[in-house]
């Protein structure tokens, strides 16, 4: 007889979770399981199936080094599918009191539980994840009665909470936001002498994992070749020393600027870390205000980092859990396109996008504004169905856990909430791309040119979409701008650009 059986998912790989408070190892068990659905339910990227399957099985390494009841299934040795019929059939044959986990990060995984447990009549109890600094309900509380979820004031009432970044009552340095400061480019020379972060040589227990991978899921999207991500807590650690030590000072002046084969810049690339809870948020941004309080960092990176984390991080989740399922049928803006092919092989001649796709199939990584900026605003323009894009997005980053990435694909980035998160839709001509990065020096499209042999797609689909969208966008106190822009332009224009969009249709799609 189990008292309580303990499920531990990917990426709940932290000690100091609810599920281990009473944990008794006399009458408990702990059930872990790698399972294909997991990387087949959107096809994962090699690397991202890598990343949790090694920092799962180091984790279990360590349960069983306390000698701990640990009933772990390894990918390979079993025909399971998904977690209802794995937790279902384990629970079928053992008697157990309870099942016990933490709150999962991704819906569809929670309502497999319930349908295992409630099936076998095993009591579940979900508890709050204590990972993040939101406590339980607090952003409901929050939310309830607002006519907008601003992020900028959750962000506030967090700080104000909590302290972080607090000069008592006051935000430090007198301003809540040092955003204006945070929009450098590297002008046209490009970055000088990039620290290049801390990666990790894959050991034995990695090894075997890429061996796995390789041969279950041969067909799937990306590369293993660098594999250099944490997989366990003291390595996820030395990344975050490496990041404060040696990327944090420049984060705030360059986060959003982008450069041709430059993945990294000065981001910190915790969010894998983070995500599979090696990391606590907590650690991270004592980290970063200790920097600025020691004068290692300035205020404008350390107070724009902070905003990700203790902001944008926590919003997005409360935001995630307060619409699903709703979130998953979202699409404002009607858009009804396939996402071009490209967007899986990175073949396009379109410079921004090679690079930035080409990047994702590499390390499974884009920094911000690649995400928000390239890939995110050309599937906006394009008007491809959220729902290709949230799957995209899902299968090709490291850092994707569901909670996360599907309030900023469809809300931030593609609009699909219809103003949920933003007051309106991130969109830009290729200007903007020509500005903040150094893709547009060597691309064959003009970023100014909307028509022509060169014309850059991003600017033709911008002044398509803006034709598409007008009525919706003319009272808006910026977009009605570009409304009047096109208002002012010549029909014979307005219709080349027109011809040009069926022209990109039909070589694109
Ligand atoms: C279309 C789109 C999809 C995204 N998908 C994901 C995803 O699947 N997983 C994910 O973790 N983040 C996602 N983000 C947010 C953000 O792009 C990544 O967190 C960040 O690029 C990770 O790299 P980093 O660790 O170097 O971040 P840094 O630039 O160093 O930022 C520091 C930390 O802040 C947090 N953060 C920053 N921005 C956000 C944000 N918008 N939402 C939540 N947390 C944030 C992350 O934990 C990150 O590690 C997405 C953003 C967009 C626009
Ligand atoms: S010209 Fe257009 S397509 Fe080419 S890199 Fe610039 S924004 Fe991208």
């Amino acid at each position: 007889m189990i008292r309580k059986l303990v499920v531990v998912l990917g990426d709940q790989l932290n000690r100091d979770a609810l599920v281990w408070q009473d944990f008794d190892p006399t009458q408990d068990a702990i059930w872990m399981a790698e399972l294909p659905e997991e990387s087949t339910h959107v096809q994962s990227h090699k690397q991202r199936t890598v990343l949790f399957l090694s920092a799962m099985r180091h984790f279990a390494e360590s349960l069983r080094q306390q000698a701990w009841s640990l009933h772990y299934l390894v990918l390979g040795s079993h025909d399971f599918v998904g977690f209802e019929q794995a937790l279902g059939e384990f629970l079928s044959h053992h008697q157990v009191g309870a099942v016990e986990l933490v709150v999962p990060g991704d819906y569809r995984v929670l309502q497999q539980i319930k349908v295992a447990c409630q099936q076998n009549a095993t009591p579940l109890n979900v508890l709050p994840d204590i990972h993040f600094i939101a406590e339980p309900g607090e952003f409901k509380t929050w939310l309830a009665g607002r006519k907008k979820p601003t992020m900028e004031y959750w962000y506030r009432h967090l700080r104000q909470r909590t302290g972080i970044l607090m000069d008592d009552k006051k935000p430090m340095g007198g301003k809540w936001n040092y955003d204006a400061d945070n929009r450098q480019s590297f002008g046209k020379t490009g970055p000088q002498a990039v620290p290049a972060p801390l990666m990790f040589t894959p050991d034995a227990i990695t090894q075997q994992v890429i061996k796995d991978v390789e041969f279950h899921f041969a067909p799937h999207p990306g590369k293993l070749a660098e594999f250099g991500w944490p997989v366990t807590r003291e390595q996820a650690l030395a990344a975050l020393e490496d990041f404060i030590a040696h990327r944090l000072a420049k984060f705030g002046d360059y986060q959003d600027a982008m450069w041709p084969n430059q993945a990294w810049l000065y981001h910190s690339l915790l969010s894998v870390a983070l995500n599979l809870k090696l990391l606590n948020p907590r650690e991270v941004m004592a980290a970063a205000e200790q920097a600025y309080q020691q004068g290692r960092a300035p205020l404008n990176a350390v107070e724009g980092f902070i905003r990700q984390i203790l902001g944008w991080r926590e919003y997005v989740r409360g935001l995630y859990w307060s619409y699903m399922p709703d979130w998953l049928s979202m699409n404002a803006l009607n858009a009804q396109q396939d996402l071009p092919g490209f967007y899986w092989t990175g073949d396009t001649e379109m410079a921004c996008l090679k690079d930035s796709i080409g990047q994702v199939l590499e390390y499974g990584y884009g920094h911000h504004i690649q995400r928000l900026m390239v890939t995110g605003l050309f599937a906006l323009l394009w008007q491809a169905k959220p729902e290709q894009v949230h799957q995209w997005y899902l299968a090709m980053y490291v850092d994707a856990v569901e909670w996360v990435e599907l309030p900023n694909v469809l809300g931030m980035s593609q609009f699909a909430d219809g103003g949920l998160m933003a007051s309106k839709p991130y969109i830009a001509s290729g200007q903007y791309i020509d500005k903040m990065s150094g893709y547009c020096q060597h691309c064959r499209y003009k970023p100014k040119e909307a028509t022509g042999d060169q014309a850059c797609p991003f600017t033709t689909l911008y002044w398509g979409f803006i034709e598409q969208h007008q009525e919706l966008f003319r009272g808006h106190p910026r977009l009605g701008m570009q409304v009047r822009h096109l208002d002012a332009m010549s029909t014979e224009k307005r219709q080349l650009i027109q011809q040009k969009i069926l022209q990109l249709h039909e070589k694109l799609a």
